[in-house]
């Protein structure tokens, strides 16, 4: 995969991925909805090593009532936006990176959906996502 970055909305946090996706996949279950503020949320994850912190101050943050211990998610320290969160003990060594935080036509699709049955009734997706209607 070639190099991709993403940022924060001010720029701030640019982060530099270039290694393939281990997931790349979008999800319309109720607790992403409201984590990403979306009608659906697009999640990335990368091994660790294939990810660099370009320029930019994080603050970090350790969420209550996650399903494993140890999620941590990370927040730029200007505009408290974009960023990136690590899975604890759910996935170690990754890194997750929301998808719309590249803003970059060209950055690989997602090749499957998790939850489609609770999407909003107006949403739609190209054929060539796979659809988990639960889960
Ligand atoms: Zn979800
Ligand atoms: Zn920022």
């Amino acid at each position: 995969m070639p190099i991709f970055h993403a940022k924060c909305p001010c720029g701030a946090l640019c982060l530099e991925v270039d290694g393939d996706p281990l997931h790349n996949h979008l999800c319309t279950c109720t607790r992403c909805q409201r984590a990403s503020g979306s009608a659906l949320s697009h999640n990335v994850w990368f091994r660790e090593q294939d990810v660099r912190v370009l320029s930019g101050d994080y603050s970090t943050w350790f969420p209550q009532g996650e399903r494993t211990p140890d999620v941590m998610k990370a927040f730029c320290r200007i505009c408290g936006g974009g960023g990136f969160s690590k899975s604890g003990d759910y996935f170690p060594g990754s890194v997750v990176i929301a998808g719309g935080t590249f803003a970059d036509p060209a950055f690989p699709a997602p090749d499957h959906v998790h939850w489609w049955n609770n999407r909003p009734h107006w949403i739609d997706l190209a054929e060539a996502i796979e659809r988990h209607g639960e889960g």
